[in-house]
């Protein structure tokens, strides 16, 4: 029986980021320069394919510092820890590496910044999600005021409203943080924003592919880890723009089939934590079942690369 045809729309970019590109290395030459067990603290990224992969190398991965003996190499993942953790590490004379992503370390030393020229800070970013609690960590307990949503922006009491800034989490939805940052500039109007924003290349352009594909697709899926931040929010994107069908898959074996039965067209990207060989797998899958054209969507090329820290550089 032949096959139906389908339009795969494939956005381009897609898939890791520098940061996450950079966090696995880490971990991979921290392994060959230390031997294994490396531990690491949190998910190196989330994707539980890459963790898997990490462990199968020698990786053990732990959610706190005190789960980590003293003797063995630690490294923290790419979402940035608070200042308490490699603070820690160093009481203990722990061998350490900081896998953060530069581009969240960078949030931190506006933070920093902010906070030496006396203003308290707003961050715009998800409850409880690692990179907020790490941003959140690199300054004293109330200096920074955690807002979600616009409505959060109606209560905060901040202690002096013409001595503010804010900052934000690097993979929110560019849309929606901009109305958040709209509503505190509206309620307070002397508040400092970044000087280039912190919502990171890698969230802005995966966003952009989306946005340009949704429209065309009659369904589309988004690669990535029910704890991925970045990838979550191009679903939500994906339904904004228009795609009337919008889910995140982890890996071939999610795709709801049923749900796709009619379709024409499909619309594919990936979180910037999810690696190229689930995205292969999952357009083999398609392939088994209808006869596929590949049209790449693509919005923007990325060149950005960021170096392993200098202690992965030198010979043991
Ligand atoms: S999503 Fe952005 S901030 Fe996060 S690791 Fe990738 S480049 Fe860095």
């Amino acid at each position: 029986m032949s096959k139906p045809p389908l339009t795969l729309y494939l956005a381009a970019p897609r898939g890791f980021c520098a940061g996450v590109d950079r966090a696995i290395k880490i971990v991979e030459m921290a392994l060959d320069k230390w031997g294994a067990p490396v531990y690491v603290r949190h998910e190196i990224v989330h994707n539980r394919y890459v963790v898997d992969g990490l462990k199968e190398k020698g990786a053990i991965f732990v959610e706190e510092l005190d789960e980590c003996p003293d003797d063995r190499p630690v490294i923290f993942s790419a979402h940035g820890v608070p200042k308490a953790v490699p603070a820690e590490a160093e009481r203990r004379e722990m061998v350490y590496v900081d896998a953060t992503c530069p581009l969240v370390s960078k949030v931190h030393i506006e933070a920093d910044r902010h906070h030496a020229a006396g203003l308290q800070m707003v961050m715009i970013g998800h409850a409880g999600h690692p990179e907020t609690v790490g941003t959140m960590g690199q300054l004293p307990d109330g200096e920074v005021i955690l807002v979600e949503t616009v409505e959060d922006v109606k209560t905060i009491a901040p202690r002096d409203p013409e001595k503010l800034a804010y900052i934000t989490q690097t993979t929110l939805s560019v849309d929606d943080t901009a109305e958040v940052v709209s509503a505190l500039q509206t309620r307070f109007p002397a508040i400092v924003g970044p000087h280039k924003e912190d919502i990171c290349y890698a969230t802005t352009n995966r966003q952009e592919a989306v946005k340009a594909m949704a429209p065309k697709a009659d369904a589309m899926l988004v690669i990535g880890a029910p704890n991925s931040s970045n990838s979550k929010r191009l679903v939500e994107v994906g339904r904004t723009a228009g795609c009337p069908y919008a889910q995140l898959v982890q890996r071939a074996t999610d795709i709801d089939w049923r749900a796709l039965d009619g379709i024409q067209s499909v619309g594919l990207t990936a979180g910037a934590s999810a690696p190229k060989i689930l995205v292969d797998e999952v357009i083999d899958a398609f392939r088994s079942r209808y006869d596929v054209t590949i049209e790449v969507v693509e919005t923007a090329v990325e060149r950005v690369e960021f170096k392993v820290p200098r202690v992965l550089r030198e010979p043991a």
